[in-house]
């Protein structure tokens, strides 16, 4: 997606670590009218498959999914970061935090994920997979079923779309970033 790519340039950075900040307009500011568009691109990629809600994982991947939600009109359900304790009936899984590197747990209220319901996944960053993994292992412990999974940016660089894909997951990711070397951003296409 052009404009995405254009505004990683103008005024992403890429820190230590393969991390890459894009705080002006989608981990920290929101650019709404960039998210909506982000949205609609998402729509139009996964505009050949049903699915009855979306997933994502509080709070960066909110931004796009509610969006998307609501082009859709598709109920947004958000993974919750939280400790086991708090909540009880709920669908958990552990996720090792790439940008924190510590392990976590996240977890889905039974209440809102039931067996049979087709679920797209959308998250703002694709790195190693282990949040995508993570929810993914929740849509199994409910029954329910994944269609595709849509990051907004995914670091090729790192290893999370290949193991996506070999899980036989579709992929659909917006900006495909293949280098920062020298705070440079390269895409893969
Ligand atoms: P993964 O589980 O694929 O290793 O990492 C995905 C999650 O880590 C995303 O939900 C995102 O919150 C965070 N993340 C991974 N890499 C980056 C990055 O380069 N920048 C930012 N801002 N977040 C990242």
């Amino acid at each position: 997606m052009e404009e995405l790519k254009r505004k990683i340039v103008a005024e992403g950075t890429a820190i230590s670590g393969g991390i890459v900040k894009v705080d002006s307009f989608l981990n920290h500011q929101i650019d709404s009218k960039l998210m909506y568009n982000v949205a609609k691109e998402f729509a139009e990629r996964f505009s050949d498959v049903e699915y009855d809600k979306i997933i994502t994982i509080e709070a960066s991947g909110i931004a796009p999914a509610v969006f998307l939600g609501l082009i859709m009109d598709k109920p947004v359900l958000f993974a919750k970061k939280a400790e086991p304790k708090t909540m009880s009936d709920v669908y958990m899984s552990e996720i090792y935090s790439f940008t924190k590197k510590i392990t976590k747990s996240v977890i889905i209220s039974r209440e809102f994920l039931h067996k049979g319901d087709r679920i797209l996944f959308i998250d703002d960053f694709l790195a190693n997979g282990d949040a995508a993994v993570g929810i993914n292992n929740i849509i199994h412990f409910a029954e329910a079923e994944l269609v595709g999974m849509g990051f907004v940016i995914e670091k090729s660089f790192q290893p999370g779309a290949i193991k996506l894909r070999e899980m036989g997951i579709r992929v659909e990711s917006l900006a495909r970033v293949s280098s920062t070397e020298n705070g440079k951003f390269e895409f893969n296409d």
